[in-house]
């Protein structure tokens, strides 16, 4: 019966999930300290145009610098923080230093400079304050609107009340860029995408797995990502591969029609530093 029920029976008793409780715990009471210490940090990751390798945008990816965990992704305390709401803070955080980063590429490489990308959380994107907290980081540190994507989920958008909506509307306007993040993994609303006001989708890299060498390469997934394409395309939307990690998935996305590529091919997330030179290496 124990065997049949597997851990989940067990799972009152079980040490390795009261171990992980108190881990997790532990690290969302250490969280707000955490943010006022410094112990966050954002690393960036090229978007790269897929006709001429140019660098389109930079995703900002948040990770922990945690002093007894070492370096935490994350997968580890996002979730935790949309929990207790710490999201909000720590999201306005990673916005403010993205835009402060992308000032900086905006003066380095004037028109050929990228836009930053800066995922939304769901709570942050609810929060009445979202469009006054961007307008004041915009305003604050100089970046051009239009070089301030930001990365929504599916499920953060679909199923909501009419004043996210509201707060998109608000951020278009701004002229700010919105993008659907991991396009296709959630239930998508084909009808309501259509009034969304959004430029891009980014096709989730779970699709990416099909699309390996030829000999390897499953045909339904090539099909959803073609379908996923020309929908986006209908509606006027750009598209992004994200996950691509070999030349011939490179390949096969261009052939789809997606404009752009994000993954460990071109380069992993990397320091300001690091991504300032790839920009500068991938100009003409
Ligand atoms: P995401 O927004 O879909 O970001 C892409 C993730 O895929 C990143 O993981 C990136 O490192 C990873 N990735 C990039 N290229 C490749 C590739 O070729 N192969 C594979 N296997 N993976 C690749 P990361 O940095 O661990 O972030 C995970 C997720 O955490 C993000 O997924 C995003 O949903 C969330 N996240 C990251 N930063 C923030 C943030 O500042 N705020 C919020 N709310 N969520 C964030
Ligand atoms: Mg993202
Ligand atoms: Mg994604
Ligand atoms: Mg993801």
């Amino acid at each position: 019966w124990a065997k049949a029920g597997g851990k989940g029976g067990w799972a009152l008793f079980d040490p390795e999930r009261n171990a992980n409780e108190v881990a997790r715990m532990h690290l969302s009471a250490s969280m707000p300290a955490a943010l006022e210490s410094d112990e966050f940090y954002v690393d960036y990751q090229p978007l790269i145009g897929l006709r001429d390798d140019r660098v389109v945008g930079v995703e900002a990816l948040v990770r922990w610098w945690h002093p007894e965990f070492g370096r935490l992704g994350p997968d580890k305390f996002i979730g935790l923080a949309e929990e207790t709401g710490l999201i909000v803070p720590l999201g306005r955080w990673v916005l403010r230093r993205a835009c402060q980063q992308a000032k900086r590429w905006q003066d380095i490489f004037g028109d050929a400079a990228p836009f930053v990308s800066v995922n939304l959380a769901v709570r942050q994107f609810r929060d009445p304050n979202l469009v006054a907290d961007v307008s004041a980081i915009l305003e604050e540190t100089g970046l051009a609107p239009h070089r301030l994507q930001l990365e929504l989920t599916e499920s953060a958008i679909m199923g909501t009340t009419d004043e996210p909506f509201k707060a998109l509307r608000a951020l278009w306007r701004m002229g700010v860029r919105i993008a659907i993040d991991d396009f296709g993994t959630g239930y998508s609303n084909l009808a309501y995408l259509r009034h969304l006001p959004v430029h891009e989708l980014k096709v989730a890299g779970s699709f990416m797995q099909g699309l390996r060498d030829p000999d390897q390469a499953d045909p339904v997934d090539a099909r959803i990502v073609g379908t996923l394409v020309d929908l986006a395309h209908t509606l006027g939307l750009t598209v992004t591969a994200e996950g691509v990690e070999t030349q011939a998935q490179a390949r096969r996305v261009a052939e789809l029609g997606c404009e752009t590529g994000q993954g460990y091919l071109y380069a992993r997330p990397g320091t300001p530093q690091a991504t300032t030179e790839y920009i500068s290496d991938h100009l003409e």
